[in-house]
């Protein structure tokens, strides 16, 4: 097997003559004629629904299209992520160019695209990440269509559990366990839009699952038993008063909490659900330990409180998302690569901290960055969420750019 000689050494020089390529211009034609069809294509993704951990129908529908696109082997694979290969002259490097499948929005959310009178698209999940997918398929079209061969192999991927309690299940099983792991040289994740932002560190962080029983009673007869809500709420005033410093920024969120069933009820179980985030490893352990001392804490506090004879409350706190930080250094090529094909673009790079399906190929030793695939949105997460494509085939040149600067032009 061959040595993978990843990277070129002066990436000024190396956009500098991608972007002077026959080729090249003739993909940046492309992009900029095939606007509306990009745009067709965008919607026809997002129409269909990819709620949590049930993207199927969408990763099959993406499979469909990379096949016509001309890629090999393109399937869905173990976990449901869609994984196809355009292969190079020679298999490394391999970089891996991937968008999400995954939306936040529950089953039976209503994703039709609709166009408002700005031009803009309308549609829950239309930019994050359905600028990605979209993104995806106009390089596969791209490659094929205007003859670009690449040195190394490209691998692209539509993820599955990037969102939320997904916990980059999708991501973490392709570079971990699956038939690829071990064998990617390179990660680029397209997820949102816009021109500018490199995201090249990952931030860190723990979500936890916290519950609380106990017997339960009447408010008034059986006063002094240990509440559940009780106890969480004192966890919550301890939570709240932690000195979170500014930088390294570090954040915490009690996201959710339920329990009980009535105003004059003790309640026999409470839950809530917990964010902690940090862009140092430090800081998040520190935090991490607080909070997991704070529930401990609590609940001995209720508990101690309570009125003799009455049973103690049970807490479980259970880790249910757990990303890993990290970064590629802004010295690093694939970088350098990105800061300087956005600058090739005309406009100003700014290198990001952000949660991404890149963590986990970061924590894994890769050269990773997250990009956006041009234009831009609004309202992200709700379902009134918004893409505008004016601008989208400037993301698409940059990430051509990023792409053939990593895995070389044949
Ligand atoms: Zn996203």
């Amino acid at each position: 097997m061959s040595v993978p000689t990843i990277m070129p050494v002066v990436p000024e020089e190396v956009v500098r003559g991608l972007a002077a390529s026959e080729r090249v211009r003739r993909a940046f034609r492309f992009f900029e004629e095939q606007a509306e069809s990009f745009d067709e294509e965008h919607a026809r993704v997002c129409a269909i629904p990819a709620p949590p951990f049930g993207e199927s129908e969408r990763a099959e529908a993406l499979r469909a299209r990379l096949v016509e696109c001309g890629l090999e082997g393109a399937h869905v694979d173990e976990v449901g992520n869609c994984v196809a290969l355009r292969r190079g002259r020679v298999e490394r490097p391999l970089l891996v160019l991937s968008a999400h499948l995954d939306t936040v929005f529950p089953a039976g959310t209503d994703c039709a695209v609709r166009r408002d009178a700005a031009g803009r698209m309308r549609a829950p999940g239309i930019a994050d990440d359905g600028c990605g997918l979209a993104a995806l398929l106009a390089l596969a079209r791209a490659f094929r269509e205007c003859g670009i061969e690449t040195a190394g192999s490209l691998l692209f991927v539509g993820t599955v559990g990037e969102e939320g309690e997904g916990d980059l299940r999708g991501v973490r099983h392709l570079l971990t366990a699956g038939e690829w792991a071990g064998r990617v040289d390179a990660f680029i994740s397209i997820d949102g839009p816009g021109l500018e932002r490199i995201t090249h560190a990952a931030l860190a962080s723990r979500r936890y699952r916290v519950r609380c029983r106990g017997a339960g009673g009447h408010s008034w007869g059986d006063f002094g038993t240990a509440n559940p809500v009780h106890a969480l709420g004192r966890c919550v005033a301890r939570l709240a008063a932690y000195p979170a410093p500014q930088r390294p920024r570090t954040t915490f969120n009690v996201g959710r909490i339920e329990g009980g069933c009535g105003v004059n009820v003790i309640p026999r179980e409470a839950l809530m659900d917990v964010d902690l985030r940090s862009e140092s490893a430090d800081e998040l352990g520190r935090l991490d330990a607080f909070f997991r001392r704070a529930a401990r804490e609590s609940a001995e506090d209720e508990n101690s409180a309570r009125r003799a004879g009455t049973p103690p409350l049970e807490l479980e706190v259970k880790l249910i998302g757990d990303r890993p930080g990290g970064a590629t250094p802004p010295t690093d090529a694939l970088v350098r690569l990105a800061v300087e094909a956005t600058r090739a673009l005309g406009a100003r790079p700014f290198l990001d901290c952000s949660s991404t399906d890149s963590n986990i190929a970061i924590s894994r030793g890769l050269p990773a960055v997250t990009i956006g695939a041009g234009g831009s949105s609004g309202n992200t997460h709700t379902l009134d969420e918004w893409y505008d494509p004016r601008g989208r085939d400037a993301g698409l040149k940059r990430a051509l750019l990023v792409v053939l600067g990593t895995v070389g032009l044949a």
